[in-house]
């Protein structure tokens, strides 16, 4: 299929954690046209791919906030606009024509003023089993993405892996999953440790069992579907036949930069060096949160937040003269239906 064209807007921003989700929003704020790109099939970056289910304590305004609600609160709140949003759509490339930049992805080309780049740590991919037996299976029995912990609640759930997605996930799953096994190459766990004492509480009460030494054998389906795996002891190469609905691996992300590497742009240790302007170098390119680097810089989501309003001020001033950096206190916009001072 031919890649659709997109209206120009004003600011597009590449990636859509919180950083990019609150500049989305400080867009449509400012009167810019914007829009937000992500490879990922939904919104909210590292909070959504990798711990929805934990409690963060440092975002302003909440004592404690759930990632995945903190996410949705950032949808809302940029919603307000309804400004586009593309997910599923991998950045690869960046072009300029007739005095504007047009942005390529997997699926279109997005010619706009000026760029956001959010990227956090790269487009992040799951790790997938080494095993070639596993591919088919995905999306059919093995899925390495957990959207809807609910959905597993009364199943048998295989956990494969031994960081901390994979002890979070079972802990969370455990006494609402029929059964958690987790299966893991070895005993030495990358988690944290309250994590780990809660799965042992879990196995011990019959909820879960851990198979440690143990790998990935082979699949067993119905042909539509996975019905089951065996798992082998690395080092007996014992093999054991389990039951199970849905086989979760949990063995991490792979992140890239990609083709923001080739942009031109200071990039030091997989960040983008910025200035106080969250300003590239590369004129109309700018870059906020996880993925940019200067001294001081703090991996933070409030960070992230306050370098997004930096970012949009800049590059709203920067395509608009006319408009001032400075945007005035929210408070007194009519944009919000409120009357100046
Ligand atoms: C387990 C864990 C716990 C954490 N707890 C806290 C905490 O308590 N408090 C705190 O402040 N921070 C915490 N953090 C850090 C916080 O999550 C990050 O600082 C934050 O996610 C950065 O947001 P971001 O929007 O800059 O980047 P990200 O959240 O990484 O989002 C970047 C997005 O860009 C997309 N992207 C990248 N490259 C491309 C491309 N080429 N094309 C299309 N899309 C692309 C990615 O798919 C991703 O969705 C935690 C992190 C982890 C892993």
């Amino acid at each position: 299929m031919a890649p659709v064209t997109h209206d120009i807007r004003d600011l597009t921003i590449i990636g859509a954690g919180p950083t990019g989700m609150f500049a989305q929003f400080y867009a449509g704020m400012r009167g810019a046209t914007a829009q937000l790109v992500d490879a990922l099939p939904q919104l909210g970056g590292q909070l959504a791919a990798l711990y929805p289910e934990k409690y963060i304590f440092d975002v302003a305004g909440f004592s404690k906030v759930l990632a995945k609600d903190l996410v949705s609160a950032l949808a809302d709140q940029m919603r307000q606009f309804n400004q586009p949003v593309h997910l599923g759509q991998n950045v690869t490339g960046l072009e300029e024509a007739d005095g504007h930049f047009v942005l390529v992805t997997t699926e279109g080309r997005f010619p706009t003023r000026a760029i956001i780049i959010a990227a956090g740590i790269g487009a992040f991919s799951p790790r997938k089993l080494p095993q070639p037996v596993a591919a088919p299976w995905y999306g059919r029995g093995i899925s390495d993405l957990v959207l809807q912990p609910s959905e597993y609640h009364g199943k048998e759930v295989v956990i494969i892996g031994g960081g901390d997605s994979a002890f979070d996930w079972a802990a969370q799953l455990a006494g609402k999953a029929k059964h958690v096994h987790l299966v893991h190459r070895s005993d030495r766990f990358r988690a944290h440790h309250a994590t780990v004492e809660d799965v042992h509480r879990a196995v011990a009460a019959g909820h879960a069992s851990m198979h440690t030494w143990c790998e990935l054998a082979d699949v067993a389906s119905d042909g539509e579907r996975l019905t089951g795996i065996r798992i082998r002891q690395v080092k007996t190469k014992e093999e054991k036949a389990l039951t199970v609905d849905t086989v979760l691996p949990m063995l991490g992300f792979v992140s890239d930069m990609g083709a923001l590497s080739e942009w031109g742009l200071t990039i030091e240790n997989d960040e983008i060096l910025v200035n106080s302007q969250m300003e590239t170098g590369r004129v109309g390119v700018y870059a906020a949160g996880d993925v940019t680097t200067y001294p001081g810089k703090l991996k933070l989501i409030a960070c992230g937040f306050a370098e997004a309003a930096t970012a949009v001020n800049q590059a709203v001033h920067w395509i608009y003269p006319e408009k001032k950096v400075t945007p005035g206190h929210s408070s007194n916009m009519a944009i919000f239906g409120q009357k100046d001072d």
